[in-house]
């Protein structure tokens, strides 16, 4: 699962949300600090946490 990257534009602050692609279009996501959703998507990040390989 990709997590997106989110600035937001009340605060400021950046924060990532784990979303589906398919859930982009339809979520509308807030800012955990001030609760704004007033937020800009930055990019796309694949994490590399659960890409483990032993
Ligand atoms: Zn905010």
């Amino acid at each position: 699962m990709p997590h997106y990257v989110f600035v937001c534009q009340d605060c400021h602050k950046d924060f990532t949300e784990v979303l589906h692609i398919s859930e982009l279009s339809t979520t509308r996501v807030k800012c955990p600090h001030c609760g704004s959703e007033h937020v800009e998507q930055q990019y796309a990040e694949f994490s590399a946490v659960t890409a483990k390989k032993s």
